[in-house]
């Protein structure tokens, strides 16, 4: 059978691998040697499971979303990632890894964050478990996150400016990456999506699969069988999307579809759609779709919702669009920002802005009566209360 999860190189098709500086071989080399065997020790997992439990709040609910159902004709279940403690899913992430820094013996963690989500989800674990944190963050960000930045300090991280380049998030990983090198001993280095090198993108999507593990015996709970119809995400760098596909990517029966930010629109020169204009290059240490110029410089990205304003896309993603095993829609601002307002009035729900990019494909897409589709929402619109704010003239 065809399998579009990663092989034992860390592909996915053509893309993924690991293509870094010779200086971060030894850091990479020992989690990929060590990744899977710990994931699979029955003591990590129980201490991962307990922590996702009492700590996250897992399961999160799979909620049958009767109006919008109604409103569309079909069956929309909500796999209620908002509910997560931090308020999206990167939490299962970060939880994952700073256990597995611990398996490794590390007591330094270093993360690079771009709006700060990331950024704050590190902070927190690192203070659940007293180790300490270093948050690399361009400067322009650290001026224009500022409630992500005071969250990350009152949490007792220390946060970082990148002052190089045109110091944003490709900056700040710089640094990291750099600071990891320097220090390959004692310091572990929390990715936040499916991105980087080889194991990073399989590690990612193994933390964030309990998503797609919960969903199969909710559903099976609701509607008698494991399977959706659809799996429905949107896709910055494509953890959220990862994890709720993982346990169904392998049955093609079931639809997998992918939502990226079209910002001002595909064209516009503003947009974040990475797989549809995207060319094979490498960004972050992985083999994957990004946008570029002809002659390779990365092209910076635009969307309304800073989590998907990400200039490539994960491996395991670039191959789901390359191989057609996903569908791919983007969604502009204008058309994330009208389904957000929509779901919150028709469900009570307000969803991130990333999260509404999802929402906004049943105007562009229709489904049968019978369809069970699942979306997955990401994270809760609090942290984008000015956004709305400022678009709508609430
Ligand atoms: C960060 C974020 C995303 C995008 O990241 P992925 O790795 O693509 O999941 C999506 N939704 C929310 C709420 C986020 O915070």
């Amino acid at each position: 059978m065809k399998s579009y999860q990663a092989d034992e190189k860390g592909y996915y098709g053509e893309f993924g691998g690991a293509f870094i500086p010779e200086m971060l071989y030894p850091n990479t080399e020992e989690l990929r040697q060590n990744y899977i065997r710990i994931i699979e020790d029955p003591s990590f997992k129980k201490e991962f499971d307990l922590l996702l439990k009492d700590y996250v709040g897992r399961p999160t609910p799979l909620y049958f979303a009767g109006r919008l159902s109604e409103k569309y004709q079909t069956k929309i279940y909500l796999k209620r990632e908002d509910l997560c403690h931090t308020g999206a899913h990167k939490v299962n992430n970060t939880i994952g890894q700073i256990l597995m820094a611990k398996k490794l013996g590390k007591n330094r963690i270093i993360a690079e964050t771009g709006a700060g989500q990331h950024g704050v989800a590190t902070a927190t674990v690192c203070a659940l478990m007293g180790i300490e944190c270093i948050v690399y963050m361009g400067e322009i960000d650290i001026a224009r996150q500022a409630p992500n930045v005071a969250r990350m300090k009152m949490l007792g991280a220390e946060v970082r400016p990148a002052l190089s380049g045109s110091r944003t998030l490709k900056d700040a990983t710089n640094e990291a990456i750099r600071d990891w090198i320097n220090n390959p001993v004692n310091t572990h280095y929390i990715i936040g999506s499916v991105v980087g090198p080889h194991p990073y993108p399989d590690m990612v999507a193994r933390f964030q699969s309990v998503i797609s593990e919960e969903i199969k015996w909710q559903l099976l709970e609701k509607e008698g069988r494991e399977n959706p119809d659809y799996v429905v995400a949107c896709v910055g760098g494509g953890s959220n999307a990862a994890g709720a596909y993982y346990h169904f990517l392998d049955d093609e029966a079931i639809g997998i579809i992918a939502v990226e930010a079209a910002g001002k629109g595909i064209h516009s020169g503003k947009s974040a759609a990475t797989s549809a204009l995207g060319k094979v290059g490498i960004i972050h240490g992985s083999k994957t779709l990004l946008m570029q110029t002809q002659d390779g410089q990365i092209t910076e990205p635009y969307s309304i919702s800073a989590g998907l304003d990400y200039p490539g896309v994960g491996p395991m993603h670039a191959n789901l669009y390359r191989s057609g095993r996903g569908e791919f829609i983007s969604i502009t601002d204008d058309e994330a920002m009208t389904a957000g307002l929509l779901v919150s009035q028709f469900e009570g729900i307000i969803p991130a802005i990333e999260t509404s990019h999802a929402f906004a494909i049943f105007d562009h897409k229709k489904f049968k009566q019978e369809d069970v589709i699942v979306v997955n929402l990401s994270g809760r619109g609090d942290k984008d209360l000015q956004t709305y704010i400022d678009y709508f003239k609430l």
